[in-house]
C-alpha cells in the first residue's frame, strides 16, 4: 500500500463529470493527489456542496492582440475585408503597452468565467513587426499565476505577398511561438501560403491552427489542402483549422464525407459562433444563413472539434465578454443541438480544445494541477442550459477568484 501524501488542501463534496455521487478531492504541492469520498485529512477544507467541479475551460482560440478596438474604429465593418482593413489601419500604430492593456482586461474577464487554458493567435507582418508579440509574451509571464497561455504566431494578412512576415514569423518562432498559424483566404498564393507554414511548423516542430475557408461557397474550398499536407508531413493530431464555415454550407451526405475526410487526416476543427454569425450571411435581406458549423454533429462523426471565443469587441466581432460558458450556451441555441447533446457541447469548451491543444496535464485527475472551477449547478447539463454563476476558481491549489452569489432585498 502506497504511502497517502500530506494533503495541504481539500476539496469536499465535488461533483465530478464523470461520478454519480460526490467525491472529495486532495491537494498536495499544488497537484490533485487523491480522489475519493470522505478523505481523512486535516487540511485545509473547501466546502464544495455538491457542487459542479470541472478542470477549467479551454479556448483554443482568441485574439487578444486585436481585442477591445471599438472605441477606436467605429462599428461599421460589414464584412470580414472591412475588419481586416479597419484592423490592418490601426494597428500601425499599437504600442507594446496599448496591447498588453487591452489583452490584460480581456484574459481577466477570461478568468473570473472560469476559463484555465487559452491559445492566443498573435499577428506578425512588417506593420505591427514583434509589438504584440512582446507584449502578448509579457501577459502569459503575468498572469500565469491564473492561466496558462500559449501564443499561436500568424500572418493575417497573407505570407507570400507580405515581403518582411516570413523574417518575422522564423523570429517569433525562436523566440517563443509555441505554435504557428496561417490564413490563406487573404494570400495572394494560398497553395503556396499553407505550404510554407507547414514547412515551418515542421521545422520548428509546432503544431499548426489555421483560418480557414471563412464563407459559406462550398464549391471550392482549402480543406483538402489542409489534409493532403497534414498527412504528408505525418502531422495528424497537430493541426486545427478555425472557422469552417464552408462546411456550415453542405447538406447532409456531404457533410459527413467532408468530416470523414478530416478524421482520417487527423486535422480538427474549432467553431467561433459569435464571429460566424455576425459576418456570415450578412447579405441576405431575410431567412440569413447561420453559417455555423455543426460542430457536435462533427465530434459524432470522429472530427476533434471545440467552441472557442475568437474576438472580442472589435470590427470582425463587436460583441464579446470571454465567458466560453456562455459561449458554449449561444452555440447549443444556435446550432439546435438536443438536450441531449448539451454534455458534448460542454465538451467542445473543456475535454475537446484540450486535446485540440494537445494538453497533456488537463483534467481532475491525480497528478495533474490542481486546476478546477466551481459552478452553481448539480447537473452538468444544466450548466450549458441554466448558465450557472462561476463561484471560484483555482490554479496549482491556489484560489485565483471568486464571484458571490447575488442578494435579493425582499421586502
Ligand atoms: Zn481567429
Amino acid at each position: 500500500m502506497s504511502a497517502q501524501p500530506i494533503l495541504d488542501l481539500v476539496f469536499r463534496n465535488a461533483l465530478l463529470r464523470s461520478a454519480t455521487a460526490p467525491v472529495d478531492i486532495g491537494v498536495s504541492g499544488g497537484r490533485i493527489a487523491a480522489i475519493e469520498p470522505r478523505l481523512g485529512c486535516e487540511a485545509v477544507e473547501v466546502d464544495v456542496g455538491g457542487r459542479l467541479v470541472l478542470p477549467g475551460f479551454v479556448d483554443s482560440h482568441i485574439h487578444l492582440d486585436k481585442a477591445c478596438l471599438l472605441g477606436r474604429c467605429g462599428h461599421d465593418h460589414g464584412s470580414l475585408n472591412e475588419a481586416i482593413r479597419a484592423v490592418s489601419a490601426l494597428k500601425r500604430e499599437f504600442t507594446v503597452e496599448d496591447v498588453y492593456a487591452r489583452g490584460a482586461s480581456v484574459i481577466e474577464r477570461a478568468i473570473a468565467h472560469g476559463t484555465t487554458r487559452m491559445r492566443t493567435h498573435v499577428e506578425i507582418d512588417p506593420r505591427i513587426g514583434l509589438r504584440s508579440f512582446e507584449a502578448i509574451k509579457a501577459l502569459k509571464r503575468n498572469y500565469a499565476w491564473a492561466l496558462d497561455l500559449s501564443l499561436c504566431v500568424f500572418p493575417q494578412e497573407g505570407l507570400t505577398n507580405d515581403p518582411g512576415s516570413e523574417e518575422l514569423l522564423i523570429q517569433a518562432l525562436r523566440d517563443g511561438g509555441q505554435v504557428i498559424g496561417g490564413c490563406p483566404y487573404t494570400d495572394s498564393n494560398p497553395t503556396a501560403h499553407l505550404e510554407r507554414i507547414f514547412d515551418l511548423a515542421q521545422e520548428f516542430d509546432v503544431d499548426v491552427d489555421l483560418h480557414l475557408d471563412f464563407d459559406l461557397d462550398p464549391s471550392w474550398w482549402h480543406l483538402e489542402d489542409v489534409c493532403r499536407q497534414t498527412e504528408r508531413r505525418d502531422y495528424g493530431g497537430r493541426v486545427a483549422i478555425g472557422y469552417a464555415t464552408k462546411l456550415s454550407a453542405l447538406p447532409p451526405q456531404r457533410l459527413k464525407t467532408a468530416a470523414e475526410r478530416l478524421a482520417r487526416a487527423g486535422v480538427a476543427v474549432t467553431v467561433l459562433p459569435s464571429t460566424d454569425l455576425y459576418l456570415m450571411g450578412r447579405g441576405a435581406t431575410h431567412n440569413a444563413p447561420r453559417g455555423l458549423t455543426p460542430a457536435h454533429k462533427l465530434v459524432e462523426s470522429g472530427v476533434l472539434c471545440s467552441i472557442a471565443t475568437n474576438n472580442v469587441l472589435n470590427p470582425f466581432t463587436p460583441f464579446g465578454d470571454a465567458s466560453l460558458l456562455r459561449m458554449a450556451n449561444f452555440y447549443a441555441n444556435v446550432a439546435h443541438a438536443a438536450v441531449g447533446e448539451f454534455d458534448t457541447c460542454l465538451d467542445l469548451v473543456t475535454e475537446l480544445p484540450a486535446r485540440l491543444m494537445n494538453l497533456k496535464d488537463y483534467g481532475i485527475a491525480v497528478g495533474n494541477p490542481a486546476d478546477l472551477i466551481v459552478l452553481d449547478t448539480r447537473d452538468s447539463r444544466f450548466a450549458i442550459a441554466e448558465l450557472p454563476d462561476i463561484l471560484m476558481g483555482f490554479r496549482n491549489g491556489r484560489q485565483v477568484f471568486e464571484r458571490h452569489r447575488p442578494v435579493l432585498f425582499f421586502p
